[in-house]
């Protein structure tokens, strides 16, 4: 391996700057040449190639965003698409590439890797649903930027007696509303990992709690359980509380990342490359238990991660 080609794809999340920083400098550090790849796997079909030096990572580690852009392909779903790229990278002389991207970007790089081209994987996503890592690039900025909001809606909340209802970003997932409904004491959060009632699960509450004196309510619903409109609506209709939807959406991907974000995502990127030193290919890197680890692709792609939902139990505990 003389050339390592690095490129970030699918959702876009804070941190996938500092990780590319990683990689361009782990990998120039130990003698290889670099090229980014941009848009994602867009880049290897357009040839929208670029080499990268000491430099081209500069003043990146506290941005939001992606400087080599993201992408969704369609195009490289199929076997030709998949056949075209990997010719693309023979073409400009790339011998291993880093996919820095969730689970999609992943079967991608199986992919590529069934054509010939070695790849190593990091899980860059704001929703933490890589099911072999405990922690996803990303995550950690997301749910600071949700509690940060929510702290602002809680005041408005509070002054008006009203019942917020805020919709976090998780995909299928709810590990971003279930830590962030914690920190901002939301008196129920809904995750799509477990069913729920309105009627039993919050209707009522927000009634038990009314006698004890509560006024205002938050509720914190992910993505992937409802939508925080028609939750609103119908806990208006109920309980003739006036009650207002949010929807945070994508400023949850934005910003500058937290420290954990940028360790973790240095961390990574020089793990992605230590891989590719000692011969290792085909690997998604990860954590577990606060250590970096790797697992070959196709066994990451097939596990499953559980939610913690104890955590729902403390919630619902502290917020009545
Ligand atoms: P994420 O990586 O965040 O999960 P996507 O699921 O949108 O995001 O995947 C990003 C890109 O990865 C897709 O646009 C496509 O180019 C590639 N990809 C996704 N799924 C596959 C697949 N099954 N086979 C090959 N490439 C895929």
């Amino acid at each position: 391996i003389k050339t390592i080609g690095v490129l970030t794809s699918g959702g876009d999340a804070p941190g996938m700057n500092a990780a590319i920083r990683a990689v361009v400098r782990a990998a120039l550090f130990k003698g290889y040449k670099v090229k980014g790849v941009r848009h994602g796997y867009n880049g290897l079909l357009t040839g929208d190639i670029v080499d990268m030096n000491l430099r081209s990572v500069s003043e990146i580690i506290h941005r939001g965003g992606t400087i080599l852009y993201t992408a969704r392909c369609l195009e490289f779903k199929t076997l030709e698409g998949q056949q075209k790229a990997a010719q693309a990278c023979r073409e400009a002389g790339i011998d291993a590439l880093v996919v820095i991207g969730g689970d999609g970007s992943f079967r991608g790089a199986k992919d590529m890797a069934a054509q010939g081209i070695p790849c190593i994987g990091i899980p860059g996503t704001i929703d933490n649903d890589i099911a072999c890592s405990d922690y996803t690039i990303g995550y950690d900025t997301a749910m600071n930027t949700a509690v940060e909001m929510i702290d602002k809606l809680r005041d408005t909340t509070q002054s008006h007696d009203r019942c917020s209802v805020v919709e976090v970003m998780g995909r299928n997932a709810g590990y971003i509303a279930l830590n962030t409904g914690i920190a901002v004491g939301a008196l129920v959060t809904l995750i799509p990992e477990v069913p729920f009632d309105l009627d039993r699960d919050v209707i009522s509450k927000m009634k038990e709690t009314q006698k004890t004196g509560k006024k205002h309510f938050i509720i914190v619903v992910a993505e992937g359980a409802g939508k925080a409109s028609d939750i609103a609506n119908e806990i208006q209709a109920r309980t003739g509380i006036d009650s207002r939807a949010t929807v945070l959406g994508h400023v949850q991907r934005g910003g500058s990342p937290t420290l954990r974000d940028r360790v973790t995502a240095s961390r990574m990127g020089y793990h992605a490359i230590e891989l590719i030193n000692k011969g290792i290919f085909n690997r998604v890197v990860a954590t577990r238990a606060e250590s970096i680890v790797d697992y070959d692709i196709s066994v990451a792609l097939s596990m499953y991660k559980t939610i913690d939902t104890a955590l729902l139990d403390i919630s619902h505990a502290i917020s009545i």
